[in-house]
Formats: structure tokens, C-alpha cells, sequence
């Protein structure tokens, strides 16, 4: 069989963490078994709609680097990939469950059932709500001939589905296994198409599977109440389904399901902040689903190789932050300088450290700043502040901030000028020479080497934490280091 799956995003919304897993499960499945992935954009809610979510939608997959074989924007055989452009074959299709009996036109105009159909909109908690909005089927039985003429004179109405009056529908979830539901529990003939001619989710999503060749459907467990009803379309339409998977849902650490409350959801926050698309995509990729054991670190082409269905967990995933950052600090270290000095260019230009292009003396500091960070930062952002010194002069530290603990102003004073003295001295600005010669000097006056280095890099950075001292100085040259420590010995004056 070849295999087919999609991803089918309403876009209401920024693309968040769980969503994004959702996809990427769909991609590794297409990818391991020789499939395609396919994007369908479901965007029939038009009230939450935007343009920026499905721009949003676009970029967030660009960035990341796995992307579908078949969508609105790389076209395909199944197309459109849009649902707003395939209005006509969801009417022509509601329109031929009436005729095989399966479903009926409903002209209540009655507020409560407009409100159902209003409910059964794109979102999974509005298809679980509206089963609250019992309808009482009272178009069901209305005289079908009778009923068409109805429609066809232009009176308002909407169509809905016939679910069967008793018995059970049940299907087979590849992860959870056989579900059953009492027909009298699903939700009583919902609506298919809408009074203003728009589908339901359900139907749009239905005909698509189908008409798109989807044999897979893996989604968010949230969905699952809505598989009944599915099921039933699909033996109305008498059509075969696709295989069910649900995957498990994505919590915070206190239970809940993942949300801003927890932190940052949507990916563009991770990517702002200066994560790296590697740490994510390792990261999301094991949320509920486990490849190799022993193995932390895996790249998508690793992962695209390993995924099976089969490894896929049922219980819940917890989003640990403190583990992605981990992972996040494990992809950094991993990189090249060009490759890191190219990932935090565009920081240190938006914190107005460099130009939007680096000069090549900008970005030779860069470059040779990289070693100094790479083992430091834990997210790209972290940069503009930990190399600022290499760029601007920092502001003179006050006298207070270069006492190191135990000593008086006079002593700062005394370390800091024969740190001066051992640099203006050294021949080369080498580390392990440097650090012998500063021991030694701090050992002759009784000092700790400690003693001497605080008040030094207080006045060559401008901070407490920087990055490695003597590269720091090497890598902003003594011509600008002497001056910087000039200005602290004045004001230990
Ligand atoms: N449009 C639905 C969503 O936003 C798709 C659900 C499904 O995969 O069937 O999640």
C-alpha cells in the first residue's frame, strides 16, 4: 500500500508545540514507510481565519526543514489543498448523502439549533460541546420529495447526518485499539453543510481523507470523539477508511494539557528565543514515541529512518523545558563556528551589536568569539549579551564592583595594575602561559588567583560572568583591553 498521510491544520492559530508534533509524527510515518505527506489547509472557520496564520503556518515548516510532498503551495495530484476552494464538492457530496436517504435537510430555524450548527464548527472541543446541544431530529422523518422542493425553493436550511438510532460503531485505533461507541452517545445527526453552504468540519474532512487517498489518519487524541461520527460517514458514503492513530496527547509537567501556562507554546517563541530547529525537532520527536534505546540524540534523517507505529506510546507525553533546553545546548555545541557564528548573526545585529550584514572585521569577531560561547550559551539569545563587549565599550564599573571579597580598594588596585603589567609583559596573549605567569604573580603577593582576574574582568567586559578571560582579551586585542583597565585603576584611585 502506499502509504499517505497529511497534516490538515485550521488556521486559527499560531503553529504550537503540539501541533507541530502532530505533523512531524505524520512526516517520519510517510518517511519510514516510503509515503507521502501531505498539507491540506482546513480553513472553513472563516471567522478565526488569517492570512498571518497560514504565513505563519508556511514559515514555521520552512524554518524547521521538513515539509510536504503535496500541498497548496507545492501543488500535487489530490489539489486544491485548500478546503475554502473545494466548496463544490463538499455541497455535491452532502448532497449525495440526502439522495442515498443517509442524511436529510433540516429547516429548524429554532436559535437553539442554530447554535448547533454554529458549534459544530473546525475545533474538536466545539464538536464535543455541541453533543450538548442535543438536536431533536425533527426533520429526520420529514417527506424526502417534499423536503428537496423545500430546499430547492430557498428555504433556509442545512443538512445533516442520519447517525443510526441504536446500535454501535465501533473502529480500530492503531494505538489504542478497538473503541466502540453506542450509536445513541454520538452526537444526534449533526450538521454536514451549514445554512450558508459551507461544510462542517466533519464533512470537509471526511471527503477529503477520502478523495485525497489518505489511508492513515494520525491526529491529536482529542479528536477521537469525533471518529464515530466519521466512521458512519464513511460507511454512508461506502467508502473504506483510513487507519485511525491518535496520538497521545502532550501535557505540562503539572498534568495538564500543554498550554501558555506552562511557557512558550507557539514556535515561533522557541525559535525567537534562540533555540535551533535540530533541538526542537529531536525533542518534539520524542514526545510519546521512542526510538533506540540508550540514544538521546537523533537527526531527522535518523529519526525518519527509526519511526515506527508500533513505538508509539498510548500514555500521555510530559513537555519538559529543562529537557529541551538540554537538548538545545547538546545541538549547539555540536556546531561549526561558520555554522554558529551564521545562527547568532542575526541576534547580535537586532541587539545593535553588528551590521544586518556584518562587515568582514565584525565578522571575524564572530568567529573568533565562537569557541569562547559554544560550551556557554544555552540559547542563541543568550549571545548579544555575553559577546557585547567585543563590540562596545562597557561602562566603567563602579570601584565596589572590582573589590574582590577580603581586600580594600588599594588591593584591587595593586592586583588589577600587575595584571596590566603581566599582559603589557606576555609575548603572546596564550592561555596556558598567561594563566602561569598570573598564578605565580597573584602567589607573590598573596593573593588568590581569583583575586586578580575579578577586578580584570570587570574592567575588559564589563560583567562578573564572561566568556574565558584571556581569550576574551585576545580576541578584543590589548589596544582596546589596556585602555578599559586605564579607566578602572582611576576610579580605584
Ligand atoms: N483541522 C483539524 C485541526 O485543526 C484537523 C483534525 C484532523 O486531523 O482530523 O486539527
Amino acid at each position: 500500500m502506499d502509504v499517505r498521510v497529511r497534516y490538515a491544520p485550521s488556521p486559527t492559530g499560531l503553529q504550537h508545540i503540539g501541533s507541530v508534533r502532530t505533523a512531524l509524527f505524520n512526516y517520519l510515518f510517510a518517511r519510514s514507510m516510503g509515503g507521502k505527506f501531505i498539507l491540506r489547509l482546513e480553513d472553513t472557520d472563516r471567522s478565526r481565519y488569517s492570512d498571518a496564520y497560514v504565513q505563519n503556518l508556511y514559515d514555521t515548516f520552512s524554518w524547521l526543514g521538513f515539509y510536504w510532498d503535496e500541498g497548496p503551495d507545492v501543488g500535487g495530484p489530490a489539489g486544491p489543498y485548500i478546503q475554502s476552494e473545494r466548496f463544490g464538492l463538499y455541497r455535491e457530496h452532502a448532497q449525495r448523502l440526502v439522495d442515498m436517504g443517509k442524511a436529510y435537510y433540516c429547516f429548524c430555524t429554532d436559535k437553539r439549533q442554530a447554535e448547533t450548527a454554529r458549534t459544530e464548527g473546525d475545533e474538536a472541543t466545539d464538536a464535543q460541546a455541541s453533543s450538548g446541544f442535543g438536536y431533536n431530529r425533527a426533520c429526520r422523518n420529514l417527506d424526502p420529495v417534499d423536503a428537496k422542493r423545500r430546499a430547492a425553493s430557498g428555504e433556509p436550511h442545512v443538512i445533516r447526518l442520519k447517525i443510526p438510532l441504536d446500535g454501535t460503531t465501533s473502529f480500530h485505533d492503531l494505538l489504542l485499539g478497538d473503541i466502540e461507541w453506542k450509536n445513541a452517545d454520538v452526537n444526534p445527526d449533526p450538521v454536514l453543510l451549514k445554512s450558508d453552504g459551507f461544510p462542517t468540519y466533519h464533512l470537509a474532512n471526511v471527503v477529503d481523507d477520502h478523495l485525497m487517498g489518505i489511508t492513515h489518519v494520525m491526529r491529536a487524541q482529542e479528536w477521537i470523539p469525533s471518529a464515530p461520527l466519521h466512521m458512519i460517514m464513511y460507511e454512508a458514503f461506502g467508502w473504506t477508511p483510513p487507519a485511525l492513530c491518535h496520538l497521545p496527547m502532550v501535557l505540562g509537567q503539572d498534568g495538564h494539557k500543554l498550554s501558555k501556562r506552562h511557557g512558550s507554546t507557539a514556535v515561533d517563541e522557541f525559535r525567537t528565543k534562540g533555540y535551533l530547529k535540530e533541538a526542537l525537532i529531536n525533542y518534539v520527536a520524542m514526545l510519546g514515541c521512542s526510538y533506540e534505546d540508550g540514544r538521546d540524540l537523533y537527526s531527522l534523517e535518523d529519526l525518519a529512518r527509526l519511526f515506527r507505529i508500533e513505538h508509539v506510546n498510548k500514555a500521555p507525553a510530559v513537555f519538559d523545558y529543562v529537557k529541551l533546553e538540554w537538548f538545545n545546548g547538546q545541538y549547539i555545541r555540536a556546531k561549526a563556528d561558520d555554522e554558529l557564528s551564521a545562527l547568532v548573526t542575526p541576534y547580535l545585529a537586532s541587539a545593535g551589536l553588528v551590521s544586518a550584514q556584518p562587515t568582514d572585521s565584525e565578522r571575524a569577531v564572530i568567529m573568533g568569539a565562537m569557541p569562547l560561547v559554544r560550551e556557554r550559551l544555552k540559547y542563541l539569545s543568550d549571545a548579544p549579551e555575553s559577546l557585547r563587549f567585543l563590540f562596545r565599550e562597557p561602562a566603567v564599573p563602579p570601584a565596589e564592583d572590582m573589590i574582590p571579597k577580603k581586600l580594600d580598594a588599594a588591593r584591587a588596585r595593586e592586583a588589577l595594575a600587575a595584571g596590566r603589567e603581566l599582559l603589557v609583559a606576555a609575548g603572546s596573549l596564550e592561555h596556558d602561559a598567561l594563566e602561569a605567569a598570573f598564578r605565580a604573580k597573584a602567589e607573590s603577593m598573596g593573593l588568590k588567583l581569583g583575586d586578580i582576574l575579578m577586578p580584570l574582568r570587570m574592567a575588559v567586559t564589563g560583567t562578573k560572568v564572561s566568556p574565558p578571560l584571556f581569550e576574551s582579551i585576545k580576541l578584543v586585542g590589548l589596544e582596546t583591553a589596556l585602555p578599559r583597565i586605564d579607566k578602572a585603576l582611576e576610579v580605584l584611585r
